[in-house]
């Protein structure tokens, strides 16, 4: 991985990435910072358990260019970047732990501002504020309910744009029901569509499913599962050769990061005529929230931002069905021209 890294550093123009150690807590830590071209790099922290070390630096090297995707496409103030928090153990002190990985980051100096992600909590992000300022999502709260909120809106505009049907008319299967998933459930039923969820912890299945009446399936069934719309809200990967070969949905919009597995199937999902709406396009709710806190906006300001995700999908949409390409490839030539543009 090593002369992988920093190959990839090279072509894929990482501004830097930081490996943080510390043997009282046990803590691994690596940030990568993508881009600070547009301003300071936000971007969560990711705690999990990783297969490897190398699985660990390419996870946070996706993550951290996501980010540069999603604070560009949403005209955001701000660079990417990601931290990836290797978890060795379950029995740690919290308290103690993020401390440590708030004076790693603290060390950064502000290019770097870190935020909540999967396994992080939003107390966590409380403990992390007292020894550095460089932490969003203890002003305003958890970034998750945006997030479901710009996914809800995404994707009525594609179910519109795309399949001329609206909610109440529209079948979704949500994949994981976390922080954003339960979410985003609730404001599908809300409006009357029908939802079918999965997750790997059946007794949080058995209590959404009771509580917004939606139907539950197992992991292995959703994918499979006849509706219009598939939205992975677990984490990346989910769309790949296998998966794609039992999909029922016409149209992907969710909220994990990096859902299609490997490049060469966005052509595949063109091809089969599966509208993909890109993952930092329908996902940046949070980011736009986690911004507006950095910038001191009112909350009414930073709803109408995420609720503006409808008209952005909209004209993606519309701008790949008239080029006759993806969405994807809409988005990315958006996304490359700002970056690259010397202004
Ligand atoms: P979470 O950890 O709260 O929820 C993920 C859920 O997926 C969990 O309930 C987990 O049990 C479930 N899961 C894991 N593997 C599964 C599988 N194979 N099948 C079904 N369910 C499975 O995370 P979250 O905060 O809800 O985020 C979900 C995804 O969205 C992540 O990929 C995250 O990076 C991305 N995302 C989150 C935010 C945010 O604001 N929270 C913002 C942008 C992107």
């Amino acid at each position: 991985m090593n002369s992988n890294l920093i190959a990839r550093m090279k072509t894929e123009k990482y501004d830097n990435v930081h490996f943080f150690h510390d043997d009282e807590q046990d803590l691994t830590a690596v940030v990568a910072i993508h881009s600070t071209k547009f301003g300071p790099a936000i971007g969560g922290a990711r705690f999990k358990e990783y297969e490897n070390n190398d699985s660990a630096i390419t996870d946070v090297l996706n993550l951290a260019q996501g980010m540069t995707y999603k604070a560009i496409i949403h005209d955001l103030p701000h660079g990417g970047a990601k931290a990836v928090i290797i978890k060795n153990r379950n029995n740690i002190d919290r308290t103690a732990f993020f401390s440590k990985y708030a004076e790693f980051v603290d060390s950064l100096q502000g290019k770097y501002i870190t935020a909540e992600d999967s396994g992080t909590l939003n107390s966590d992000m409380h403990i992390i504020k007292k020894r550095t300022p460089y932490v969003l999502g203890t002003g305003l709260g958890s970034p998750s309910p945006s997030t479901a909120l710009g996914i809800k809106q995404a994707i009525v505009a594609a179910l519109e744009t795309y399949l001329n049907k609206d909610l109440s008319s529209s079948t979704i299967a949500i994949q994981g029901i976390g922080n954003v998933g339960e979410e985003l459930c609730k404001l599908l039923t809300n409006q009357g569509a029908q939802v079918i969820i999965s997750d790997i912890n059946a007794s949080k299945v058995a209590e959404v499913s009771k509580k917004y009446g939606a139907k539950a399936v197992s992991p292995e069934e959703i994918i499979g599962q006849t509706c219009d719309l598939f939205a992975p809200c677990a984490l990346g990967g989910s769309i790949n050769i296998r998966s794609l070969d039992i999909l029922k949905a016409k149209i992907i919009c969710g909220g994990a990061n990096n859902q299609v597995y490997t490049p060469d199937l966005y052509d595949i999902l063109h091809e089969r005529k599966i509208l993909y709406v890109p993952d930092y396009l329908a996902n940046g709710g949070g980011l736009i929230k986690v911004a507006g806190e950095y910038a001191n906006e009112p909350e009414k300001k930073i709803r109408e931002k995420v609720e503006n995700i409808y008209y952005k999908t909209q004209e993606i949409i519309l701008q790949s069905l008239k080029q006759d390409c993806s969405a994807n490839d809409i988005a990315n030539k958006l996304v490359i021209a700002r970056l690259t543009n010397k202004n």
